[in-house]
């Protein structure tokens, strides 16, 4: 009897827990051309820490057609629509990439971006071109979250020091600190693990 009690107890935590984990994403990142294996196992780690669904895939080359000879730049948005079509349904992909990426912007044909994302979807790119050498790596990072933000749903947020400020045209970051509270709940709605 005691048995019985146990296997229903034991099954009963394992359908909860299957629950948990089924209502967030798998991130997969996906680092692009030869990005520094070092610096995605970095963001990995990082990553780890708000969401523990998270793999690293291998390094694949751009997408064919994403590249822009005559200003020798990666299109953001081919990037992303064949990232997308490269995972399951219940995931979202995140392409790491240090060339330049670029996308059409109002009436800029090709506008150079740090970051693009789907919003919401389930597929992004950042790249660390346009990034201060200083703290590379810090920034790179804010701009994942930045993206990964807009897949879920988060749009441009007015607030300074938050992790969804537009950029517009310029290199803000060091001045993000964090999201703010109205982005921080949205996101804690979607099941990250953020304090
Ligand atoms: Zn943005
Ligand atoms: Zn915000």
């Amino acid at each position: 009897m005691n048995k019985l009690i146990y296997i229903l107890l034991f099954a009963f935590l394992s359908c909860k827990q299957a629950k948990v984990n089924g209502n967030s994403k798998v991130i997969v990142l996906q680092p692009l051309g030869n990005f520094q294996s070092i610096a995605a196992q970095e963001v990995l780690e990082k990553i780890k820490k708000i969401n523990s669904n998270v793999v690293l895939r291998k390094s694949i080359d751009f997408p064919s057609g994403s590249y822009n000879k005559p200003r020798n730049r990666f299109r953001a948005d081919s990037i992303i629509k064949y990232l997308k079509s490269e995972i399951g349904k219940d995931s979202v992909i995140v392409g790491l990439s240090n060339k330049d990426i670029s996308t059409t912007k109002d009436n800029h044909q090709d506008w150079g971006v740090m970051g693009l994302g789907y919003h919401p979807g389930r597929a992004c790119v950042v790249s660390d071109f346009r990034l201060s050498d200083k703290n590379k790596k810090e920034q790179f990072y804010k701009v994942v979250l930045h993206e990964l933000g807009h897949t879920e749903g988060l749009s441009h947020c007015k607030t300074k020091t938050c992790l969804m400020r537009d950029a517009e045209g310029g290199n803000p970051i060091d001045q993000e600190k964090n999201f703010c509270k109205s982005c921080l709940n949205f996101l804690k709605s979607k099941k990250w693990n953020l304090k």
